[in-house]
């Protein structure tokens, strides 16, 4: 293991990050599991990439067949990408009907910022103050926790707002979140700036993924649409069925966007990506910037898209989602019921989690608790980590084959853990 990490710093350079104090070295993995190179097995509660689960033999075979056949680009004519943009497009409302195929979530968000400013003649972005949204030079000033210091890009342009948490803050409508868009609309449009656009996830799922009524995003999307900008949802980690109620995520916050961008899920791990708009913005666009992307929407990587929706659609693992979510949730407050340092649960479908807290009156984040039970968790073959505003709420957001056997042993091993983790300083 020493010797894998000292060749990582040799070769990869300082601060690549891993996880865990002891980090893991994964050789295989199958469905919900993976395995070390010791051979040790592990649940995986973490990774939402292999959305249909780890090596799902469908999509395998999926590629390897269209690898053997042809792999090209989109400057030929191929049947594959209009055959899976007609398909995905088909899970979107009107006028959400065209797409553009990436290589990664983060390309995606550039040209969705790309749109705006040719839809409005304008570049400034809205965008909550704890998200992440990529690491291109233009998106990477998006996010709050890799701003960087140097580079060209949005500096100046951006204007974070305060990220919902349903926890602490007062907004069950999302007339707060409204307000303070509302504030950074006119900031933007006084000092010359001008409004494009509002990127958000419609789950808010690196902000802690608070707890909102369906129809949360209402108000903001409709101030958005009256300053004459361009809302941009976020899907790369809420897509695909994940929230267990919608297919994406904005159909459950009652909204449509203009712009919803993906990836992640998408192709199983295969680097997939892209968003999906409406016919009048693409036109604007594909007239405002010549873009061409060598591997977006490759044969390949159709092939290997579409059989994740063919996978999604089989087993039905968007209602699986939902269903295990509400048993997360019920059997994640029977811990919280236990334990006080568990002072919230949440959980949207396929994602959930605990916060947690050094005392439930003042609901002071215990991100240093969060840190212990993830890394105790990873010593009992459970993997998965943590996230939020205040970096104190446990992410477990596993492949969607995630079932009911996987839930009990992650909230037995939970409660195995908690009593350690509640005794050390
Ligand atoms: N948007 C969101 C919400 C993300 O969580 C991420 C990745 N964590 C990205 C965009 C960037 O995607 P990628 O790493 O594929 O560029």
């Amino acid at each position: 293991m020493s010797d894998l990490l000292q060749r990582r710093r040799a070769l990869l350079g300082p601060n690549v990050s891993t996880f865990y104090a002891d980090p893991v070295h994964i050789v295989r993995g199958e469905g919900v599991w993976l395995w070390d190179a010791e051979g040790r097995r592990y649940l995986d509660c973490y990774n939402n990439v292999p959305h249909v689960g780890h090596c799902n033999p469908r999509v395998v075979e999926a590629l390897c067949a269209q690898a053997r056949t042809l792999n090209t680009h989109t400057r030929y004519l191929h049947e594959g990408i209009l055959d899976y943009v007609e398909r995905l497009t088909a899970t979107f409302d009107d006028p959400l009907k065209t797409a553009i195929l990436t290589c990664s979530g983060s390309e995606a968000n550039d040209i969705a910022l790309r749109m705006a400013e040719a839809m409005t003649g304008k570049r400034g972005i809205v965008a909550t103050d704890a998200t992440y949204h990529g690491n291109t030079t233009l998106v990477s000033h998006l996010s709050r926790s890799n701003v960087p210091e140097v580079g060209f890009g949005l500096a100046g342009c951006v204007r974070h707002v305060e990220a919902p948490d349903s926890y602490r803050i007062d907004d069950p409508e999302g007339q707060r979140f409204a307000a303070h868009v509302a504030r950074a609309i006119e900031e933007l449009e006084a000092c010359g700036i001008g409004f494009a656009a509002l990127i958000v996830c419609p789950l808010f799922l690196n902000e802690g993924f608070p707890t909102q009524a369906p129809g949360w995003l209402r108000p903001a999307a409709e101030l958005v649409r009256r300053a004459g900008g361009v809302l941009i949802c976020d899907e790369v980690q809420s897509g695909f069925g994940r929230c267990g109620s919608h297919f994406w995520a904005h159909q459950k916050q009652g909204v449509t966007p203009d712009i919803v961008t993906m990836g992640k899920p998408m192709g199983n791990g295969h680097p997939v990506a892209g968003l999906v708009t409406s016919p009048e913005i693409m036109a604007r666009f594909r007239g405002s910037f010549r873009y061409f992307n060598t591997f977006g929407g490759n044969p390949v990587s159709c092939a290997v898209a579409m059989a994740v929706l063919d996978e999604l659609e089989d087993k039905q693992w968007q209602q699986h989602a939902a269903r295990i979510g509400r048993l997360a949730r019920e059997r994640l407050q029977t811990l919280a019921e236990k334990y006080e340092v568990i002072g919230d649960v949440r959980a949207s479908g396929m994602v959930f989690g605990a916060e947690f807290v050094r005392d439930r009156r003042t609901r002071e984040p215990a991100a240093d608790c969060a840190d212990r039970v993830v890394n105790a968790m990873r010593e009992r073959g459970i993997l998965l980590s943590k996230l939020g505003r205040h970096k104190n709420t446990l992410k477990i957001r596993p492949p969607m084959p995630f079932g009911e056997d996987h839930l009990d042993l992650l909230i037995e091993t939970l409660d195995e853990v908690m009593p350690g983790i509640l005794g050390q300083p």
